[in-house]
Parts: structure tokens; sequence; C-alpha cells
């Protein structure tokens, strides 16, 4: 009797370690309910022993239980993976015969691919949808789950006519098939799925686009709506908020209205041109990160933009970037072949290998803000954030073995340095390693593989960084370090990769010679806190708005004269403040003062400098202040001292070790 007792509780250890006895069949909801109701109310999912199921699901086994909610990243993309199903409900009802390929989460929101047949759709009608969501919402549906034999889910598709289900029901072996019913709509899914629709309290649809069934080209093309929901009213709004403010801050309408770059169809597409204002704040950028490089013991170099096809033989590169890139440049010799460099690292390698090197003189560091050119497809080039000529604030680290610790650490605090001064404050970092299963995939030996491993996990920790550690993301050649970055609008970017390469060393025969007088392999780190300067930009510029940090901005203060009468004086201010390195000019216009200050404003011009006869006559500017009004009057000497402290407080003083 006993014994029969005992087999009908389950073992369940929570996150915090402590362990509870449910009966058998328990669900991840009946536990979040022996909890507390609120928190069985916001219960979206459960992870069992590591794998996401229905919160409904039975646990029949011992089993380690996270409740997830909304808060957790798997419990948003069941939420909208749910969502999904309860949008093809939608469609199903209003559109009846319809065709389903695949409904997945995306990084916020879902999206379904539906076949129309016959049946009209365009973006007008997504109203018509998601009132109908909104309805089935409130009908408060389970999601169920049904493990059934592919034999009889062959033939529910069959009886329907879904040809794109019966195909994906060919990738699937028998007993691991699950459907899902909520409301009248059933769905080949290996799931999971929140507990009832009900919790859908506020959907979106937000676009509608064409996509190949498979993703290819060749296949027939359906309609892909995009959706997003949320547990609550508020949310949406938000959300919704936080979409009007990216339209406004888009940095190719900034960038356009700032006068900071342009493209011309006639010098090609992705490839930006910089303006004056642009290309002033650009080299603020540059010139930023290479002062705090040559503290950090960087020296620079310079490399041409092509090279020798066979450089890039050596290194790989032509076989990766080769056949789907710009093609080789010819010259009138025959045998002589160049391509574009899409790279900066194997020329640097030739510059390690100029001469000899002793253990003594590592690490070398070479930097350089290095123009780079790889082909984008026309359909995926963007603004700035993706063109087909970019500079990289790219440098090599050579270093020995036993070093690498102290690189990663050093290079961590000229990211974070970075970060501080530009605003960047919230952000995570990503340590990506081998995949232990599989250690034949990656070149390099194992030995010098978890030292490097082990050295980028002691560094991230003793620097106090927030990480996650993904087994299996190291790139073939290497462990590296990412550094994922929120901007003002919760978007994440990935910003400043640290990555460890045994690769291009081994090719390039690169060696150092020892304390013990032997020839060794040095270690190579590529690193690059901004990526690429034109994606920075436009990063920066969505996450600031267009309004720079003072030290930052190309336009730092503009002289506005009352009067045409005051512009000579206007002139020798300025002059003055160009000497000392600060950026503006003087508002010549014949305008009226009022309409000047409202334009510098528009603007984002951090400060104005208004002159008339009192200035004049004395000597003096009057401040003002953008978006907070006149700050009084200066002389010459104070202003320069101003500008300076200003300029200084504008900048992180984050200690550079
Ligand atoms: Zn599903
Ligand atoms: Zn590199």
């Amino acid at each position: 009797m006993n014994v029969t007792m005992s087999e009908q509780k389950v073992k369940i250890t929570l996150p915090d370690g402590s362990v509870k006895e449910y009966k058998k069949g328990i669900s991840g909801y009946e536990i979040a309910l022996s909890i507390s109701e609120g928190l069985a109310r916001n219960v979206l999912a459960a992870k069992i022993n590591g794998e996401v199921w229905d919160a409904t699901r039975a646990i029949n086994k011992d089993a380690t239980v996270q409740l997830l909610t909304w808060n957790d990243v798997e419990g948003k993309s069941t939420f909208w993976h749910s969502s999904a199903h309860l949008m093809a409900e939608a469609l199903e009802a209003l559109y009846p015969g319809i065709k389903f390929g695949i409904g997945p989460p995306v990084e916020t929101g879902f999206y379904y691919d539906v076949d129309f047949g016959d049946q009209e759709f365009d973006a007008a009608d997504l109203d018509k949808v998601e009132e109908k969501m909104n309805e089935l919402a409130r009908q408060k549906n389970e999601y169920l789950r049904e493990e059934i034999p592919k034999k009889e889910a062959v033939a529910f598709f069959k009886e329907k006519g879904d040809e794109y289900k019966l195909e994906l029901l060919e990738d699937l072996e028998d007993g691991s098939i699950s459907f899902y019913k909520q409301g009248n709509f059933t769905d080949l899914c290996r799931g999971p799925h929140i507990p009832n629709t009900g919790l859908i309290k506020a959907i979106k649809l937000t676009n509608v686009a064409g996509a190949y069934w498979r993703g290819d080209e060749n296949r027939k093309q359906l309609t892909r709506l995009y959706g997003v929901t949320f547990p609550k009213k508020k949310e949406l709004d938000e959300y919704l908020e936080l979409l009007e403010e990216a339209k406004k801050r888009d940095h190719r309408k900034l960038g356009r209205e700032l006068e900071l770059f342009a493209f011309s169809e006639k010098v090609g597409q992705g490839l930006p041109l910089w303006l004056p204002k642009g290309t002033e704040l650009r080299e603020k950028l540059t010139n930023f990160l290479k002062r705090a490089q040559v503290k950090a013991g960087y020296e620079g170099v310079i490399t041409p933009h092509i090279g020798s096809k066979n450089l890039y033989v050596t290194s790989g590169h032509y076989e990766k970037y080769g056949e789907d890139s710009f093609r080789p440049i010819h010259t009138p010799n025959q045998n002589e072949e160049f391509l574009l460099k899409p790279m900066n690292c194997p020329h640097h390698c030739e510059i390690y290998k100029t001469r000899p090197r002793s253990y003594k003189e590592l690490p070398l560091r070479l930097a350089e803000f290095g123009t780079v050119y790889r082909y984008e497809q026309s359909g995926e080039l963007h603004g700035l954030t993706r063109v087909r000529g970019f500079t990289q604030d790219d440098a090599h680290i050579f270093c020995r073995p036993d070093q690498v610790k102290e690189e990663f650490k050093k290079v961590i605090d000229l990211v974070l340095y970075v970060f501080k001064s530009l605003g960047f404050d919230d952000f995570i970092t990503q340590i990506s390693l081998r995949d232990p299963e599989n250690k034949e995939k990656y070149i390099g030996d194992d030995d010098a593989w978890n030292k490097a491993e082990k050295a980028i996990i002691e560094a991230t920790e003793e620097k106090g960084l927030n990480t996650v550690t993904v087994l299996g993301e190291a790139a073939f050649y290497g462990p590296k370090l990412d550094f994922m970055v929120k901007d003002a609008l919760k978007r994440s970017w990935q910003l400043g990769t640290i990555q460890v390469d045994y690769n291009l060393p081994k090719r390039f025969e690169l060696e150092y010679i020892g304390a013990d007088n032997q020839k060794h392999q040095p270690v190579m780190i590529h690193r690059a806190p901004f990526g690429s300067m034109e994606r920075f930009v436009a990063i920066l510029l969505e996450h600031t708005g267009g309004k720079f940090p003072l030290w930052l901005s190309p336009v730092q203060y503009i002289i506005l004269p009352i009067s045409e009468k005051y512009g000579e004086y206007a002139n020798e201010v300025n002059q003055q403040l160009s000497l000392k390195d600060f950026t503006g000019h003087v508002d010549h216009r014949d305008e009226k003062i009022g309409r000047k200050i409202r334009d510098a404003e528009l603007n984002k011009i951090p400060y104005m400098f208004i002159v008339g006869e009192k200035e004049a006559i004395s000597g003096t500017v009057a401040i003002r202040k953008q978006g907070e009004g006149d700050i009084g009057s200066y002389n010459k000497e104070e202003l320069l001292s101003f500008m300076s402290m200003e300029i200084d407080k504008s900048l992180a003083s984050v200690p550079l070790s």
C-alpha cells in the first residue's frame, strides 16, 4: 500500500533549490496555484527539466520546474506563438478554406504565413482580423494538447486540403506528433502554448508582407501577417508609443535633417556619402577612440583598400567571400588579380610578419580605422546599418597564450569606456563557447581552447559583467565575447565583439621566439568596440534622437547676431572658439532673432551665443542653452573656459586601466 502511495508522488525542485512533493500528474499551473493565486494568474508556460512545456501539461516524473511569466523571454515567446494560433483561428473564421504555412514567434511579436487562395487580402483587412481575435480571446478558450499517430494527422490535413501542413508532416516521425486545439481551430504544433486565449488582452496586427513557402523563391508566395500582443492594454500603448518614437528617430530621417550623410544613385547603392557635419561627427568619434587606444597601448597602422587575391586565399576569405562578393579587379597584367578588402585582418597579419617577433614585445596591438567592402544584395541594404562599404574601428592583438585574460580585461575596459561616454548604460554580454559534444568542429588544440575559454570567463567575472554563456555559439576558429546594448527605445543591438582566433595565426604561419628560444604561435584577438563607424553612427542617432553629448556634437554652438550690424563681432567670437577646436558657426541669415533661436532649437544645437549692441560694446555673449533658455552673459575668456568645462562634463570620467 505504501509503495503505491509513494509512486503517486513526484519531487519538484524549484529555482530557489527547494524541493516539494506533489501528486503525480501535477501541472506547472497547479504548482503556481499552490504558491499563490497571483502567480498562477501570470503563468504562461513552465520549464520542465530545461524544456519549455504547456503550463497545463501533467508532470509524471521528478523534475526541476521553473514557472515562466511575461518577464521571461521564453514566457513571452510562448505568449506570442499562442497569439499566432489565435490569429489563425480568426482568419479561418473570416476566410474559410485558407491554408496555413508556419506561425512562429519573432523577437517582438509573431507572424503566420497564409495562402488565401482566390480570396483577396490586404493591409486594410487587418482591423477586421484584430476585431475577430479580440472576440475569440474573450472566449478564454483553452489550448488543448493531443498526441496523435502520424496517420491520423495526415488524414486530418488531407481532408482539410492543406498541402503545407502535409509537407511539414512528412518531416516528422510517428510518435512525435501533437495537435493543439483552441476554440474551433486545430493546428499541427509541437507547442508549447499558454493556458487559454483569455490571457491575450491587447492585440495589434502590424504588417502584411509576401514570403516564399520555406524561403524558396521557386515556390509559392504566401501572405505573411505580423502582429504583436500583450497581457495588458497599457503595455500595448507603451509599445505603440515606442514605435512612433522609433519612426521619428529613424537614422535615415535624422541623417537627412541634420545633414550628416546622404546616398546618391549615381555613386551607387549602399555607398554612403558623409557630408561636412557627418564627417565632423565621425572624426570626433574616431579621435575619441584613437586617444583611448593610445592610452591602452595600441599602435596605429594603415593598409590599402585592396589586396592581392592570394592574400585572401591564404586567409580563407576568398573562399568565404569570393563567389558571392565583389568580383576581382584585373590590371593590364593578366596574372594580377586584386580584391576589395573584405577584412583588415590579413593585412595586419602581414604587418606582424615584417620582422621576427620576440615574446618580450607581445602583446602587439595594431589598430586601424580600416574601410572594407562587402557585397550585400540591394534588398538587404538599409541606411547606414547595412551598406556595401564601411569603416571598422578594427584592431588585432597578437599575444602569448598566457596574456589572453589580461588582454580581454583591457579590451573590456575600453568597450565600457566607450559605452559610458556615449550613454549606453544598459547592456549584457554573451560568452560564446565551443559545443563540448562536438569538439572536432573547431580548429586549434583542445588545451588552448580550454585556456582561452577560462580566460574569457574569468575576465568577465573579474570585471563584474552581467553575462550569459552559450555553448556551441563560438566561431570555428575561437571563442568570443559580445556586448548586447539596449538603446533608449529598449531595442537590442550587438556592439563590441572580442574574438579569439587560432585560425589566422596558423594560416599565416605567425610565430614568436619564446623565453625557451623556441618558436611559438601567438594568439590573435580581433576587437571592434563600435563595430563599424556607419552602423555605430546609425545606432547612436536613434539612441540619442540626434541630441549628441556636447563633446561629440558636430555643431556645438551657433552665434546669433541680433542684426547684421553685429555680424563682424560674431565672426570674431567664432574665430576665437574655432582656434580652441570648438565646432560651430555664425547664423548670418537676415532673419529675426526669434526665428534664429527657434531654428537652432529645432536643429538641436547645444549652445546659442547671442550678440547685439550691448555684447559688442562690452565684449561679451549672452548664452542660451538648448531646451533650457538663458544662462547669462560671459566675456570671451569666460566663454572659452565655460565651453571646455561643459565638454569635459559631457565626457565620462571612467578610468582606463
Ligand atoms: Zn503552436
Ligand atoms: Zn579581424
